[in-house]
């Protein structure tokens, strides 16, 4: 091994693009962050529309889930990032955390309590509106409010009121539940990545290479430690050292891939697609959980969203208006206003998430309006059921067996439905009436809760938030201490989405972030930042 670091980070997404400039801020260390996908260049990554064209192909895998067994067999698309940047340069910017009851129930977690970790959103973020105990400004993070919402965003607020959902100004402040326009992770209207944020000022560090289009094919163990990375770049194979540590952040597929073809998970099933096994860690790969999204979509009654605007004469003006003026729809991340709240009435903490769509057909999949559409999307936010991530043979270029086996739980099943006749009731509502022509999806035929369960299993889809697939905590299927430290192997951490034990109740990449800036402090050995301490006597989570 002829090309040594100190530290080796895998994957340039959210988490380890923070990582990436955290520890390469002592410049004592050198560090090395590797990056299947290429540089996040193209200007599509930058503008806030361009998520559109995202979920489509650019800078992904091209992953699918295995057939469902309990959504009638269907093969889902999973798209997930293959870009610099990760998910945070091709998700669609909203900015939510969760509840803090998701972190202070993360079991065996010492250090990961809401109040511990708010300190890290608060290093992590540049907020452009709010300074107080829940947020901050001056971080590399760049989050704002949309930059002009169109008129049916109103008309959806006052919709929710109509229903008993309050209006929240600030769904990461000290209230979760009710509707409100995003926070969103933009800087002067452009995307705010994890890439442009830590990586692109820091160019200049000599104690940082990045290397884009370079697949990590195994981690390199001598003696149950971790002492490099075997790389493939431009069609060769390349042995790297490290001399500290090894950090996987490769997300909630790549990191167990990546242990798992290097031996490191459960030996039977590395038995069963030819790896020998190095480590016999069980629970790598289980634990999968993600939020499953059931839309409402309905043709309106004018051009009250944004679907026009893909006809090539109007998107060529709104491409220039964007150039020249940094506004209009490109300047939109096309889901700019959303909220949470209750579908099971006895939860403890809203269970459902909504995403006002300014079109149809945005994602792909999903069905597009000959007229102007607008789109509500419910997302169950707890899901009880686990899936998993396997191997499907041991070549490192195959994709992994993904199977978020939704709806396994009946209970998963029930509230997704119950979520969705909410968000049917939302856009039945008085204050859009003005708005609306009709529910083309489900449908109003679609009236029973069985008819619901059949539309749910030919359109569900991803909300995109895989997680908890090298799971933190003190137990025996854990796959990571609580200082991120894989069980039974030195010198390698695992840091990214997969650490969490529970899915947090919202989108994933603020909290991606906020691991990798925690982790950062926990592979420095510094002292963690202080918990916060509330100034008023505020309501914080369930
Ligand atoms: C289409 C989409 C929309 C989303 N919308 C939102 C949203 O609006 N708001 C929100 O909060 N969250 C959203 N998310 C989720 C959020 O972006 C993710 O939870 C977050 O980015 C996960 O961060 P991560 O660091 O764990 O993994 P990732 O950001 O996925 O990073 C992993 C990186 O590792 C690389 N990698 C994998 N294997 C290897 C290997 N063997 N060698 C080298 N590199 C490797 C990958 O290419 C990838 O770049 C969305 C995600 C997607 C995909």
């Amino acid at each position: 091994m002829t090309q040594t670091y100190d530290y080796i980070i895998v994957g340039g997404g959210s988490a380890g693009c923070v990582l990436a400039n955290r520890l390469s801020e002592d410049e004592d260390v050198s560090v090395l962050l590797l990056e299947a996908g290429g540089r996040d260049w193209h200007p599509f990554y930058r503008m806030p529309a361009g998520f559109a064209k995202m979920t489509k192909g650019i800078g992904s895998w091209g992953w699918h889930t295995v057939p469902q067994r309990h959504m009638k067999n269907r093969i889902l698309r999973f798209t997930q990032a293959k870009v610099l940047g990760g998910g945070s340069t091709i998700n669609a910017q909203i900015y939510t955390r969760g509840n803090p009851a998701d972190y202070d129930g993360w079991v065996g977690c010492k250090g990961w309590s809401y109040r511990e970790v708010l300190a890290y959103f608060k290093r992590a973020e540049d907020n452009q509106r709010f300074v107080n105990d829940y947020h901050s400004y001056g971080g590399p993070l760049g989050v704002s409010m949309p930059i002009a919402p169109l008129p049916i965003c109103d008309a959806y607020f006052r919709a929710a009121q109509e229903m008993g959902i309050p209006y929240n100004d600030d769904v990461n402040g000290a209230r979760q539940e009710g509707v409100g326009f995003y926070q969103l992770t933009q800087r002067n209207a452009q995307r705010s990545s994890a890439a442009s944020a830590y990586l692109a000022p820091i160019r200049s560090r000599k104690n940082l290479a990045v290397r884009a289009k370079t697949m990590t094919t195994r981690i390199l163990l001598e003696n149950s430690r971790a002492v490099g990375v075997e790389i493939l770049e431009n069609n060769a194979t390349t042995a790297i050292r490290a001399e500290r540590e090894v950090l996987i952040a490769a997300g909630a597929f790549g990191s167990p891939k990546l242990l798992m073809q290097s031996g490191i998970g459960p030996a039977d099933h590395l038995k069963s697609v030819g790896v020998a096994v190095a480590h016999d860690l069980p629970g790598i790969g289980g634990n999968l959980q993600d939020h499953l999204d059931l839309f409402v979509i309905a043709e309106c009654a004018g051009e009250h969203t944004y679907d026009n605007v893909a006809k090539w004469r109007r998107s060529a003006w709104a491409g220039l208006q964007y150039f020249l003026f940094k506004n209009g729809p490109v300047a939109s991340s096309l889901f700019e206003t959303g909220g949470f709240w209750y579908a099971d009435k006895t939860a403890r903490w809203p269970d459902i998430q909504f995403h006002l769509g300014l079109g149809s057909g945005i994602e792909a999949g999903v069905a597009r309006m000959r007229n102007p559409g607008v789109t509500l999307n419910s997302a169950f936010l707890r899901p009880l059921s686990r899936g998993s991530v396997r191997l499907a043979s041991a070549d490192p270029q195959a994709a992994p067996l993904i199977d978020p086996n939704y709806w396994a739980e009946p209970y998963d099943r029930k509230i997704s439905i119950e979520g969705l006749k909410l968000a049917r009731d939302i856009m039945r509502q008085k204050a859009l009436k003005p708005f609306i022509l009709a529910e083309r999806l489900p449908g109003p035929e679609k009236a029973t809760d069985d008819d619901l369960f059949d539309y749910g299993c030919r359109h569900a889809k991803t909300d995109h938030h895989p997680v908890g697939t090298c799971r933190m905590g003190n137990d025996e299927l854990a796959v990571v201490t609580p200082d991120l430290k894989l069980r039974g192997i030195e010198g390698l951490r695992v840091c990214d989405a997969s650490v969490m034990p529970r899915i947090v109740s919202s989108n994933t990449n603020a909290a991606a972030i906020m691991i990798g800036e925690k982790a950062s402090d926990l592979v420095r050995g510094r002292e963690p930042l202080p918990a916060v301490v509330f100034s008023t006597n505020q309501r914080v989570g369930a």
